[in-house]
Parts: structure tokens; sequence; C-alpha cells
């Protein structure tokens, strides 16, 4: 097995955080690109100590999000967001793709999602509280959508 690559991020404002990412096709996922790709998010996104992180973080156009859990970071491939909370909350939000950038995004406390797993599984989760905000904020991703289009009292924090 080769070893995890920690990748640049994309920083907005770049065109690549705009994009509709492609679906992965089911026979792509074995393949090492995907692998590789996944293994360098999940490093990635440790070592920058982000919750989350959408492949065109790192300038790749395909629906694969990474997310932090208990067990770890957890790829998700195709992530569909299937049932939505019809209660909201307010949360602080920011993103490794807009350093410093801090601001109060509503979204569903309480979300189901598909997904396949990098073994190409299909998988179906229930997540709740602060995994449902990372996992909404990622599939927007790749969507091109930032959370700064839906947040209020978007600031900027001085790095120390
Ligand atoms: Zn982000």
């Amino acid at each position: 097995m080769s070893t995890a690559n920690i990748l640049d991020i994309v920083i907005h404002p770049n065109d690549i955080l705009r994009q509709i990412c492609a679906k992965i096709a089911p026979n792509e996922i074995e393949k090492e690109k995907i692998q590789q790709l996944s293994r360098d998010m999940a490093k990635t996104m440790v070592i920058k100590d982000g919750l989350g992180l959408a492949a065109p973080q790192v300038g790749q156009i395909v629906r694969l999000i990474v997310v932090s859990t208990v067990d770890g970071p957890m790829p998700m491939l195709n992530p569909v967001i299937t049932q939505t909370s019809l209660i909201k909350e307010w949360g602080e939000e920011g993103c490794l793709s807009l350093p410093q950038l801090f601001g109060r995004v509503k979204r569903s406390k309480s979300i189901k999602i598909e997904f396949l797993s990098i073994n190409g599984e299909r998988r179906r989760i229930a997540a709740d509280g602060l995994l449902a905000r990372v996992i909404q904020h990622e599939v927007d991703h790749l969507n091109g959508i930032l959370f700064i289009d839906k947040a209020k009292n978007v600031r900027e924090i001085a790095e120390e």
C-alpha cells in the first residue's frame, strides 16, 4: 500500500470551488486514482485540523468527501442526503478553503445520507449535530456551494 500525501488546498476565490462535481462510476472506485485520493484527503484533513474535506478543495471535481468521525476519517463517495430534519439549528462554521473566515449557518439538525464506501459498498447512515453539519457543508462543496453563500455574520479572525 502506498503512503498518503498531504495535498494543497484550493483557496477561495477559485473557479474549481464553484464546479458541480461528477459522480464516481462504480468501476472507478477500486482503481488506484480514487483509492489514493481518498487516502490523501484523509491525511490532509487530519494534518490541517479539518472536520471534513471535499475533493474540489484539493482540485478534483469528483463526488468524494471525507468527514471526521469517532472512528477516524470516513470517506463517502457519491454522497446523497436523503432526509433532512425539519428542525434546523444555527452553528459556527469555517472552511479550509476560506482561511480565517467564520460565520453562522443554519443547517438541519439531523440527516440521513446514502453513499458508497471506499470498498464500493452502499451505505446508509443517520447523522446528528456536528457530524450532520459537517456532512451538509461538504456535500454543498460538491455542488459548488460555500458556507459564505449561506452564512450570517461572516467575519475574519486574524491568525495569531
Ligand atoms: Zn469547506
